[in-house]
């Protein structure tokens, strides 16, 4: 199969196309036409290489896709050759304690597809059965592969950690971004007033589409000062702080007596400077996420298949210009999702 893969760490430089060993589905196994893959910023991380963490090498980007399942392990009841799925990124035993509570993401050999396993950028993939997800035929691929981690990373983090309620009111910061975009939808959803902050007024514009109402330009305006007059001096009920080391001093600010501030990553760097003052004398909630269960999963794509939200693809790339798209990802520049297609296809 055609696989875009690096054979060492480093910048977009390393990542290169060419042939791979086709995967086979074993017993549970599903394997699929991979259609779309979609980047998110822990493809970055992985090829920049993790300390502490060696993969074997070469290997595979990616950890959302899209595709048709070509064929079925022993075992497999719940998908179909031909069913049109989406990947569920999460890998899980089934079997530890916090499975078995319905928690995959706390499960003790927890695992993300494309980052301990070999990804999806590439032609063919084989997931466990569970983590192919059916799709109708009115849901694009290129839309679809957007879809899976960004939603499920936002829907935990807000509701299914955060406990967000209606008439609440949300900072989310970098609200252009992946997680972003659905972090604005699922906050309007859910009842609550949201505040978008971006670097640029494109990407605002968007934010906006999406039914944020408050947009904030934190290149132009004072962030913290601006959050106070749009919530008469109180801050906000929840701050969706994944930006990390640039503004997670803010978010603290930002951030209402008795308030959550919740993060799912740190794409500016994962060591900030806390004033713990701010937390224990307003006594805010720091509430960390990863990713979700396969529910933190279906019922945010349920809300996008009754059209109460939508993928928002920002660029699509051929697989042959991965590397490009991964550039375009480390400029920050785009609103929305970048998606590979793999393969052409409706
Ligand atoms: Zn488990």
């Amino acid at each position: 199969m055609k696989a875009v893969y690096y054979e060492e760490h480093g910048g977009p430089e390393v990542l290169q196309l060419g042939e791979l060993p086709d995967p086979v589905a074993g017993p549970g196994g599903v394997l699929i036409d991979v259609k779309a893959s979609s980047l998110n910023h822990l493809d970055l991380w992985v090829r920049r290489g993790l300390p502490g963490i060696k993969l074997p090498l070469p290997h595979i980007p990616g950890a959302d896709a899209a595709g048709i399942v070509a064929a079925i392990g022993d075992g497999v009841t719940e998908v179909a050759v031909g069913d049109r799925v989406l990947v569920n990124p999460t890998l899980s035993c089934g079997r530890c304690e916090f499975c078995l509570q319905g928690d995959a993401s706390l499960c003790r050999s927890f695992k993300i597809i494309g980052e301990q396993t070999q990804g999806t950028c590439c032609e063919k993939i084989v997931v466990p059965e569970q983590n192919a997800v059916t799709i109708p035929k009115d849901l694009p691929f290129v839309e679809a592969a957007s879809i899976p981690l960004v939603f499920l990373t936002a829907w935990r983090m807000m509701i299914t950690r955060g406990r967000l309620r209606p008439a609440e009111t949300v900072l989310i910061l970098g609200a252009a971004a992946g997680v972003g975009i659905a972090c604005i939808q699922i906050a309007k959803v859910a009842g609550a007033r949201v505040l978008a902050a971006a670097g640029s007024d494109d990407k605002l514009a968007l934010c906006r589409e999406l039914g944020a109402d408050v947009l904030i330009n934190y290149t132009r305006e004072d962030l913290p000062k601006r959050v106070r007059e749009e919530t008469a001096k109180r801050g906000v009920d929840m701050c969706v702080d994944y930006i990390g080391k640039d503004t997670w001093v803010q978010s603290l600010i930002c951030t209402a007596k008795g308030g959550r501030v919740v993060t799912c990553g740190a794409t500016t760097g994962y060591d900030p400077k806390t004033d713990l003052r701010h937390i224990f004398f307003r006594q805010l909630e720091i509430i960390g996420s990863t990713m979700g269960s396969k529910n933190d999963l279906i019922t945010p794509l349920g809300l996008i298949l009754d059209g109460k939200m939508r993928p928002v693809v920002g660029e699509v790339f051929p697989l042959e210009q991965t590397a490009d798209a991964h550039r375009l990802m480390e400029s920050r520049t785009l609103s929305g999702k970048i998606v590979i297609r793999v393969a052409d296809s409706e």
